[in-house]
């Protein structure tokens, strides 16, 4: 995965920053005559997410001297991958977060779009504030999530995602001496694995479901990419020893009233390992709710954009994983391009071209190898709960034909993460396609829900009006 490499960006992006930066005055100075001149009070350029996607949209937007925003749903900015590092002084995330602020970049900290209104605004909430966003171009970043597939005893305390066990060691679990299998498919496995094992947990096994062709091949393909061979390595290096099989499965969690021992099936043979934490995820699933209730088309579950990173609806751009699950690099390639094209300027848009069809390459060829493998619908049982939020077993939902049907009459995928968990878990499942978002794509206050502020739109309100 794509920690190791943040390091080496750091000393380029260092002297493309200073650059950028001198770059930057020249150009307000020139240009914020006319900008605030012709007096509209939307924002340029408005982007949503915090993580390396729209950190670098909004940096290379806000370099062209133009107005821009950044909405992020946490109080610290860095998505996924570098929100713990917020507070770490040399951490990439606190590196560009001051670049933003130097650029005068509106930061909305702690803010979740959950609505767009037509006229180009974005309705989001701020603790109990409601948040209206006017902008002219529009850059959605809304990163990815992990899939979970259910199996029996999935729902048992101590029985969490892979990037779940990851965050919370992040936020303070001890894990120190706790026996711990991580489970599932994916790049982020061995990340996850690499960091709890640092962190002093007894990493008993690490079960990839990928078959072991698949990931050869893959590990081959990895050869043209010599940075991604630096992180294997440096991942191969922090799990050496742990015992590590491929197309394997989970068959299920075991456990009283929390997590006792995991059930695996490898190469067909089951066995059963006592242990205190099982960390299951399987691969990423892209946050695209937002982008298709603001209207941009999908192509195969992602956002489909042209070159420049536009959607199909003009002035909205998408970066990142929402595109396509290709990581860290290749969010940041993605939100320089979209942030350097929303503010019109295409030529520097077009110098990062390259390394992103490059990453685009490799992104398909780890997507393929760690692609579901057809038997893992045989684990899921007719007990087994798939929607955790309205307690909807499987059984319940195979009576149906689609995710409508079963909605209307299950509730499944009405509750608090609104289908977030058990939606890709039935498109794998149940080969069912979900139904296009409706407002709130996020749950929000009822009293927030349809009004709108009256009165001509201030840049957003309630909160303060920018410089
Ligand atoms: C759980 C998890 C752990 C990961 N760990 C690693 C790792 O250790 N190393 C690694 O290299 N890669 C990791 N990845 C992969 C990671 O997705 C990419 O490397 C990279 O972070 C993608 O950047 P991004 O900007 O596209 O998305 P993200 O980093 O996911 O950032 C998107 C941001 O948008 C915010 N957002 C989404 N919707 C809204 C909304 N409606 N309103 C406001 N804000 C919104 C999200 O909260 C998030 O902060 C992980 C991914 C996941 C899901």
């Amino acid at each position: 995965m794509e920690s190791a490499s943040a390091l080496n960006v750091v000393p380029k992006l260092m002297a493309y920053r200073i650059a950028a930066l001198v770059r930057f005055f020249v150009v307000r100075a020139w240009k914020s005559v006319a900008m605030t001149g012709n007096g509209s009070d939307r924002f340029d350029v408005v982007v949503v997410g915090g993580g390396p996607a729209g950190l670098a949209a909004a940096a290379s937007a806000a370099e062209c001297g133009v107005r821009v925003a950044l909405v992020d749903d946490q109080v610290d900015f860095g998505g996924q991958v570098w929100r713990a590092q917020a507070n770490d002084q040399q951490a990439p995330a606190v590196d560009w977060i001051r670049t933003l602020e130097l650029a005068g970049v509106q930061l909305f900290r702690g803010t979740r779009v959950f609505d767009w209104g037509s006229g180009n605004v974005l309705r989001a909430e701020q603790g109990d504030q409601l948040c209206e966003i006017g902008y002219h171009k529009l850059i959605l970043a809304t990163g990815a999530r992990e899939r979970f597939l259910p199996f029996p005893g999935w729902t048992l305390p101590n029985v969490m995602g892979a990037g779940g066990l990851q965050a919370l060691v992040k936020s303070g679990l001890v894990i120190k001496d706790k026996r711990v299998v991580i489970a599932g498919t994916g790049p982020l496995l061995l990340a996850v694995a690499a960091y709890v094992r640092q962190r002093g947990a007894n990493l008993l096994l690490i079960c990839e479901q990928a078959a072991r062709a698949a990931l050869a091949r893959f590990t081959f393909g990895l050869l043209g990419h010599p940075k991604k061979v630096g992180q294997s390595l440096a991942l191969l290096k922090a799990t050496r020893g742990v015992r590590f099989v491929t197309e394997s499965a989970i068959i299920a969690a075991h456990g009283t009233r929390v997590l006792e021992q995991v059930e695996i099936s490898v190469a067909g043979k089951n066995e059963i390992i006592a242990c205190d934490y099982l960390a299951a995820g399987f691969h990423l699933v892209p946050n695209t709710e937002l982008p298709a209730l603001v209207g941009c088309q999908l192509e195969n579950g992602y956002v489909a954009v042209d070159e420049y990173q536009q959607t199909s609806k003009a002035g909205t751009y998408c970066a990142g994983e929402p595109t396509g699950i290709g990581g860290l690099e290749l969010a940041l390639m993605e939100g320089q391009i979209a942030g350097f094209a929303a503010a019109g300027h295409h030529r520097l848009a077009k110098k990062f071209f390259s390394r992103r069809n490059q990453l685009r390459r490799f992104a398909s060829a780890m997507n393929r190898a760690f692609a579901l493998r057809e038997e893992l619908r045989n684990h899921t049982l007719a007990e087994t709960i798939v929607c955790r939020c309205e307690d909807v077993t499987y059984s319940q939902l195979q009576k149906h034909r689609s995710w409508r049907a079963a909605k209307l009459d299950t509730r499944c995928g009405m509750g608090p993460c609104q289908g977030r968990i058990c939606g890709p878990a039935t498109q794998f499942l149940l080969n069912w396609s979900l139904d296009a978002p409706r407002p709130p794509v996020w749950p929000a206050a009822v009293e927030h829900l349809g009004t709108s502020i009256e009165g001509p739109q201030p840049e957003y309100s309630r909160i303060v009006r920018s410089a």
